[in-house]
């Protein structure tokens, strides 16, 4: 039995501009990061909600978002008691939005606002699902908030936004496309239809990634990955995820390494894991099978191993690091931090759907 929960409405391409400008005299709250408002890119957003709107900004989102970020968007919220809030940004910036958001319900500050998600990375896919990841940097750890409270209103899907990432990012956030989709496809709560999207995502992913990586200005290239990033995103929604995500947490909680690159580092391992479940390496054999990877009379261990190869060739395309020790983390800190990091690894809520179970 599967339980699919669809709620937000997706604008794309030409469709998203025309329906924010369809919407008037409303008191708004943006919330992005510094880059984005002062690079000029959220006037994507002011200019198109001049009709009669009242928009307040939150500028104040970072990557991988505190819980003291989202205490003073908090204040913010009472304040500007905003009947609609927009995230705009990579997941660092719709995180940000939902944790404002979830805390204004939990506290009854506020009305529950309508919510839209206006991604401008293509990785996260939080612009259709009900999760937030919090940072507490006093415990070094990452903390998943998962509600249908938060679960966007409206994804607006413009790839426009995207054409300025840098390179790293694209390299990042299209990793993370690919471990969502992965992770959702062996997960425990996997499905038909989180397999089907995930099959999807991973389709568009192999014919666009590099593309907008050589060329940010592929405005195809964009299109197909922001299209891949939600599609991972609703597939995960679905089937959750595994001990992929519960380790990246705590890489990116305790080192600041971003999300992608972290769940980029580790997508080789966690197969080579799980697949010491036959069952579920045949489910990335038969994957594998579907994306066009390895053909259906091939053994199970070489379709597993075509997709391992297809990792480690995105990932030298991209000039991406293969290890933690490669970015320079001291040995001795990594050591130090290792007790802790299991065990938060063990309690985070990704690990509950992870498929091969630690013995
Ligand atoms: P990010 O939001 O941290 O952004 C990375 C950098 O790219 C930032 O400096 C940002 O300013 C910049 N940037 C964003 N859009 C840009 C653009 N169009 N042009 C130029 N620069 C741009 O990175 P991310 O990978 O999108 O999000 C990572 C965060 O999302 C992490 O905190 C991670 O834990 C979280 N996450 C959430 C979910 C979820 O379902 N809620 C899923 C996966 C990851």
């Amino acid at each position: 039995m599967s339980n699919v929960t669809m709620k937000t409405r997706i604008q794309e391409g030409k469709q998203a501009r025309e329906y924010l400008k369809g919407i008037k005299n409303k008191r708004i709250l943006i919330v992005c990061d510094k880059f984005l408002s002062e690079n000029g890119a959220v006037t994507y957003l002011t200019d198109i909600l001049c009709s009669g709107n009242a928009v307040e900004l939150f500028d104040k989102a970072i990557p991988d978002p505190t819980i003291q970020v989202v205490g003073s968007g908090l204040c913010m919220m009472y304040q500007v008691k905003p009947e609609i809030v927009i995230g705009f940004g990579g997941g660092s910036a719709i995180d940000t939005a939902k944790g404002i958001i979830y805390f204004s319900m939990v506290k009854e500050l506020v009305k529950k606002p309508l919510f839209i998600a206006v991604p401008t990375t293509s990785g996260t896919g939080s612009e259709v699902t009900q999760a937030s990841v919090i940072t507490d940097p006093d415990n070094k750890s990452k903390h998943l908030i998962s509600s249908d409270e938060i679960l966007p209103d409206v994804a607006v899907l413009d790839p426009t936004l995207t054409l300025s990432v840098p390179q790293a990012v694209t390299a990042n956030t299209g990793m993370d496309v690919l471990t969502h989709a992965l992770e959702a496809y062996v997960a425990t709560g996997a499905n038909a239809f989180s397999d089907a999207m995930a099959e999807k995502s991973i389709e568009l992913l192999l014919k666009s990634l590099l593309g907008c990586y050589k060329d940010g200005n592929d405005l195809k290239a964009r299109t197909r990955m922001q299209e891949a990033s939600t599609l991972a995103g609703i597939a995960f929604n679905t089937a959750g995820l595994g001990i992929n995500h519960s380790i990246a947490h705590q890489l990116g909680g305790t080192f600041h390494i971003p999300h992608g690159l972290a769940n980029a580092i580790l997508l080789n391992h966690v197969i080579e894991y799980n697949c010491t479940s036959q069952e579920i390496m045949n489910k990335y054999a038969a994957l594998a099978v579907k994306v066009q990877l390895a053909e259906a009379k091939e053994d199970s261990r070489d379709a597993v191993k075509a997709i391992k190869g297809l990792i480690t060739a995105l990932m030298r395309c991209m000039k991406m690091p293969e290890s933690v020790m490669e970015l320079g983390i001291d040995r001795m800190e990594y050591e130090k931090q290792l007790k802790n990091m299991v065990d938060n690894a063990l309690m985070d809520a990704c690990f509950a759907t992870t498929p091969t179970k630690i013995a």
